[in-house]
């Protein structure tokens, strides 16, 4: 079950009026420790500074639950934007995107024409398009959105599975079943960051770690590249033990953190020469990634109280 403290804090951040103030004092609250800049070219130091440590990463064009089909083309042209900034400076385009960003909350249809365009143009650049998973009313569709990209001509398209809903062995089950090729299926596997019915959910945190791990080992056994996206360093442990014994080969195993999470255990990773991606944001359409971001941890909410009262 979520802890009262992140239902809290999701809770209260979803009030209109804390909306207000809290993106009008915006980077004084600390915004800017969790987003890389507020356009893809303000953010270019930052990622050329994470790749000379030893860290790749993946960018997020901030933006979710767009109402109108003209934000979501708005916010396709913008990741598109994004895309060539990242290729003119020589970073691979390996981007991260929400399906309700671009329409999936208007329509399947919407949001598969942007996807499919966007990660045709990612894969041509060299990188790839990541679907983030949103809260479960999206699941079922961000899954199909998944599968028409994989059809439609950019089959390196990946998923991520939220280890923390009872639902998910049965959709690695149906991914791996509808992957053209499963060797070729790459999907990021994280705990889950919404704040879901408890019916649909794992009951606690030693659930949730059992399951990721079992999601983890299971898309290994089936050939897939994994993604293994948690600062939790008992998983990060645990699906290393397991990665060495199964003596996977280089290309199977990815860790990805977030930026401004946990930096040193970045660098630790970065320099024992483990393969690490950082999933950077950038944007100005920060608040509901910051939301989530202070939910997961009580002291980020300090820092955003001092900023208020300082
Ligand atoms: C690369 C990446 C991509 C993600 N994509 C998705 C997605 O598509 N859909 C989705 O639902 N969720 C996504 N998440 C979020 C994920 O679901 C969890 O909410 C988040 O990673 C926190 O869980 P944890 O596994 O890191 O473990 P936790 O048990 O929450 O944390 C482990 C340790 O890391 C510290 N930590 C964790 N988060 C923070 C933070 N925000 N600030 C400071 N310290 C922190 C904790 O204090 C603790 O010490 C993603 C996470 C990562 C790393």
């Amino acid at each position: 079950m979520l802890s009262t403290y992140r239902r809290g804090v999701l809770g209260i951040a979803g009030l209109k009026p804390v909306e207000r103030l809290l993106t009008r004092h915006g980077w004084r609250l600390g915004v800017g420790r969790f987003v890389a800049g507020e356009t893809a070219p303000e953010a270019l130091p930052a990622l050329a500074s994470l790749r000379a440590s030893g860290r790749e990463v993946i960018v997020d064009v901030l933006g979710e639950y767009v109402r109108d089909p003209a934000a979501a083309a708005a916010m396709a042209a913008a990741v598109a934007a994004a895309i060539d900034t990242l290729t003119q400076a020589g970073v691979p385009a390996v981007m991260s995107l929400k399906p309700t960003q671009v329409g999936l909350a208007l329509g399947e249809d919407v949001a598969a024409q942007h996807v499919l365009a966007l990660a045709t143009k990612a894969e041509a650049a060299g990188g790839s398009l990541a679907l983030d998973m949103e809260d479960v009313r999206y699941v079922d569709g961000t899954l199909r959105l998944l599968q028409r990209a994989w059809q439609g001509g950019a089959p390196r398209t990946s998923g991520v599975l939220q280890a923390y809903l009872r639902r998910t062995p049965d959709d690695l089950e149906a991914m791996l079943a509808a992957a053209p090729d499963p060797n070729a299926l790459a999907l990021r596997v994280v705990k889950g960051a919404y704040a879901e019915r408890p019916e649909l959910l794992l009951p606690d945190m030693p659930a949730i770690r059992r399951a990721f791990v079992a999601l983890v080992e299971r898309a290994w056994r089936a050939g897939a590249r994994v993604n293994v996206a948690t600062h939790d360093e008992r998983l990060l442990a645990e699906t290393a033990a397991f990665a060495r014994g199964a003596a996977l080969p280089p290309g199977k195993v990815e860790y990805q953190l977030i930026y401004g999470v946990k930096p040193k255990l970045q660098q630790a990773l970065a320099d024992a020469g483990q393969p690490l991606r950082i999933y950077v944001p950038v944007g100005r359409d920060w608040y509901g990634y910051f939301s989530r971001r202070l939910a997961e941890r009580p002291e980020n909410l300090g820092v955003v109280l001092r900023g208020l009262t300082g």
